[in-house]
Parts: structure tokens; C-alpha cells; sequence
């Protein structure tokens, strides 16, 4: 059955020497060993090692979500008075600089090393998934936060459904849930096939599509915008060139536009109660 739609039409296909399931109501794409033994046992483990090592500028990754930061300001009302929460924060950059932009950002991760970094580090609120799911079901977080983020957190997931509606239920009526995942039905993932870089089969278990969003969210979520990113072949070899044939920025952006990369950003607005 779909973790999705519930729906049992489905196809099998094989991807990088996996079996999946394709559904054919929402076409959320997704492993067909959702079981205990296929489960990769460090799929939660500290994989972001590498941003907590000396050598890496945090500092620099506080700003590279910049950007990022000044969209979620243009949607969120009442930006920067609010409460925000980033479900699967890492390191927490982005917690940093949601604070920095003057908003009361924290953060869930359920790494205890990126929770310490986070902490000492960084000086920001992370707190762990144990915490979190505590206090959720307290009920001390209910219609408390105007902006969730989770960005590449739902492809980790066997079931996507609860994490939905735990953000529906920690975000007042009207506020904003912005999601990241990586987009198999990008040129990107098409052209590259089993070497794209957005694949991780088994660390990452479901794939959703923008189809798959609108049974994903539906009576819940209104979805505000689908933004796609721009495949990195555009920049490293199109470019250049179509700059010598045009300047004409319109015919530059339709040119990216059809190479989409290897992430796609939903952002949705919880319905009125
Ligand atoms: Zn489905």
C-alpha cells in the first residue's frame, strides 16, 4: 500500500540494482523493501560529519542559507516576529541564520554530535528528536510555530504521513511548512540515472513528485509554489555559450528552467482549522 495515498496500484521498477514502487495514483516513487531487514541501519547516523570538522567554515554555511532565509521572509507573514522551527537541522545553519534575520528560530535533529555543535558551537537551540516527540505529545507544541522547515528530511522517511501531520499540528492556522527534497523527475535525475548525485537508495527510501505533493498535502496544506533548482550543467557548459548567442534574460531563464536540478522546494500554508 502507498505511504502516500493508500492506494495498492503500483508498478515495480529497478533502479541502481533496487527494486521500487511506482505509484500510480500519486506517483510517489519509493523502495519496495520498506521492511526491518532492508532498513540500513545508519541511515540516521552522523553523516554530517564533515561540517563539524575544523576545516569547515560554518560561518560561510550560515550565510549560504542567506538566500533561502530572504525567500521564507517575502511568505512567512509577520516576518521576522516569529517562532520557527527547522525538523532535521543538522549542524543547525539554518536555525543560525533564521536568528540572525531577527526570527525565534530553533531546531530538531536527531544526530547527538550535530546537536552538540549546534549548541556549543553555533549557540542555538537544537533539541533531539526524543525531546521533540515529548514534548509533541504533551501537547506543548500545538499551533506554536508560524514556519516549519524540513529540507532533505521526507526521503529519509517509511512514513512521510506522520511528519505531515505532525507539522500541521505544531503550526498555527496559516502558516508556513517549506520543504527540500531531491527531485527524481529532474533532467538532472534522468539524464544522470543511477549515478545521480540525489539517488542515496536506501538511505533514502521515497521520492516524492509534484503530483505526489498535492495527495500529500491536501485537505491540510495549501501548496503556495513548486520551485525547481537549475541542473549544475546549466552553469558549468550552457551558459557561457547561450550568453554569446542572447542577453535576452527571458530566453536564458526558459533555457534553465526545462534542465531542472537535483532539488525541488514546496512551499505550503496550513489551512484554516
Ligand atoms: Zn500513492
Amino acid at each position: 500500500m502507498c505511504p502516500v495515498c493508500a492506494s495498492v496500484t503500483r508498478r515495480e521498477v529497478r533502479i541502481a540494482h533496487r527494486k521500487l514502487w511506482v505509484c500510480l495514483e500519486c506517483n510517489y516513487v519509493y523502495l519496495n523493501d520498506i521492511d526491518h531487514q532492508a532498513v540500513n541501519p545508519n541511515w540516521h547516523s552522523d553523516s554530517g560529519d564533515y561540517y563539524l570538522s575544523d576545516l569547515y567554515d560554518w560561518r560561510e554555511a550560515v550565510m549560504n542559507w542567506r538566500p533561502r532565509v530572504a525567500e521564507l521572509s517575502t511568505v512567512v507573514p509577520r516576518f521576522p516576529s516569529v517562532r520557527a522551527l527547522d525538523y532535521g537541522a543538522g549542524a543547525g545553519f539554518l536555525v543560525k541564520a533564521l536568528r540572525d534575520a531577527g526570527s525565534e528560530a530553533e531546531g530538531v535533529e536527531i544526530s547527538p554530535k550535530c546537536i552538540e555543535f549546534a549548541q556549543n558551537k553555533l549557540e542555538v537551540p537544537v533539541r533531539s528528536l526524543v525531546e521533540f516527540q515529548r514534548s509533541y505529545e504533551h501537547g506543548e507544541l500545538t499551533a506554536r510555530f508560524d514556519l516549519c522547515t524540513s529540507y532533505h528530511v521526507l526521503e529519509h522517511l517509511d512514513a512521510p504521513r506522520q511528519l505531515r501531520d505532525q507539522m500541521h499540528g505544531i503550526l498555527r492556522p496559516g502558516g508556513i511548512w517549506s520543504i527540500e527534497i531531491p527531485n527524481i523527475l529532474s533532467y538532472e535525475s534522468v539524464r544522470m540515472r543511477d549515478g545521480w548525485s540525489g539517488l542515496s537508495l536506501g538511505i533514502h527510501r521515497g521520492f516524492m513528485t509534484a503530483k505526489t505533493f498535492e495527495y500529500f498535502l491536501r485537505e491540510k496544506f495549501r501548496i503556495m509554489s513548486i520551485a525547481y533548482s537549475v541542473a549544475d550543467e546549466f552553469y558549468d557548459g550552457y551558459f557561457p555559450y547561450l550568453r554569446q548567442l542572447t542577453d535576452d534574460q527571458t530566453v536564458i531563464a526558459e533555457f534553465a528552467r526545462g534542465l531542472t536540478g537535483t532539488v525541488v522546494v514546496v512551499t505550503a500554508q496550513k489551512l484554516p482549522a
